[in-house]
C-alpha cells in the first residue's frame, strides 16, 4: 500500500522577504514532491500563497477593506500560483488538480463525503490535489483558522500517515529561535504539552504561526497521524526527512512513544 503523506506549505515559505513570490523555491519543492511520488509516496499538496502572491500583483483602485483584500487579492494569486504549479509539475509529466475548499465541507455529511470522494478519485487517477481554502468566496466568521487547521482536516479526511507542516523554521524551540540558547525540540511524546515553550507571534505573510501548527499538530496526533514540523527554506528538506531525518532539523510528533 502507498504511503500517503500531506504537505502544507506556509506563505513564508513560498515568498521572499520584499513579499514576492520565490518560484526557485516553489521549482526546488516540486522536484522534491515529484521525488516523493517516485519513491511511491501518494502526496496531497496543502499550498498557501494566494494573497501573498496577489498582492504583488496589482494596486487597487481605491483603499480596500480586509474582506475586499482577501477575496481580489487571492482570486488573482490563486490563478498565478496554480498556474505556475501547472507548469513545474508538467516537467514531470505530474497532472495537478486544484482543490479550493471551504470548512463546511468538512462537517460530518454529504458535502464531507463528497469533499473526499473528490480527492479519492484524484489519487486514484494519479492526480496532485493542490488544495487551498476558498478565500474568495469563505465568509470570516466561518473560515479556517489558516492553512494549519486545513491541512490537518484534509490528513484526518485522506486517512494519511503523515502531515508535514513546511515554514520558515526549523520546528518548535525551548525559547525565542532567535536566542542561541534555545533549542529545538525533536520530538514529542504522545499527550505532552509545550505549551510553555509556543512563541505566539504570528508569521508575517500567512495566517498562521507556531500556535496554529501546534494545535493542529497535537490534534492530528492524537488522531494517530504523524505530524512533522520542518523548514521549507532548507534545501532539499523533503527528501533529507525520507532519507536523513537524524540530521535535518524538524520537530516530529510521534504517533507511538519510542520508549
Ligand atoms: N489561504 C491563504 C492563502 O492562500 C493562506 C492562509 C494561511 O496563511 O494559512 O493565501
Amino acid at each position: 500500500m502507498k504511503r500517503r503523506i500531506v504537505i502544507k506549505v506556509g506563505s513564508n515559505a513560498l515568498t521572499r522577504t520584499d513579499g514576492r513570490l520565490d518560484v526557485t523555491r516553489m521549482s526546488a519543492l516540486v522536484d522534491q514532491i515529484a521525488w516523493l511520488r517516485q519513491q511511491d509516496f501518494e502526496v496531497i499538496l496543502v499550498s498557501s500563497g494566494a494573497v501573498a502572491c496577489g498582492r504583488r500583483e496589482l494596486k487597487a483602485t481605491h483603499e480596500l477593506d480586509s474582506v475586499e483584500q482577501r477575496q481580489l487579492f487571492s482570486a488573482l494569486g490563486q490563478a498565478k500560483l496554480i498556474g505556475l504549479y501547472y507548469d513545474l509539475f508538467r516537467e514531470y509529466h505530474i497532472h495537478v488538480g486544484q482543490v479550493l475548499t471551504m470548512k463546511e465541507n468538512f462537517s460530518p455529511g454529504e458535502q464531507y463525503k463528497n469533499q473526499q470522494a473528490c480527492m479519492r478519485v484524484m489519487l486514484e487517477n494519479g492526480v496532485l490535489p493542490i488544495v487551498n481554502e476558498n478565500d474568495t468566496v469563505s465568509v470570516t466568521e466561518l473560515m479556517f483558522t489558516d492553512n494549519d487547521e486545513l491541512s490537518g482536516l484534509i490528513a484526518q479526511m485522506m486517512e494519511a500517515d503523515t502531515l508535514i507542516l513546511l515554514s520558515n523554521i526549523d520546528g518548535i524551540y525551548t525559547g525565542n529561535p532567535a536566542d542561541p540558547q534555545s533549542q529545538l525540540i525533536k520530538e514529542v511524546a504522545p499527550g505532552s504539552d509545550l505549551s510553555q515553550y509556543i512563541q505566539t507571534e504570528k508569521s508575517s505573510a500567512g495566517r498562521g504561526g507556531m500556535q496554529s501548527k501546534y494545535a493542529t499538530a497535537s490534534k492530528i496526533q492524537a488522531a494517530g497521524i504523524r505530524v512533522i514540523i520542518a523548514n521549507g527554506k532548507r534545501d532539499n528538506v523533503l527528501i533529507n526527512l525520507i532519507e536523513d531525518p537524524i540530521h535535518t532539523p524538524h520537530t516530529e510528533f510521534l504517533v507511538h512513544a519510542t520508549h
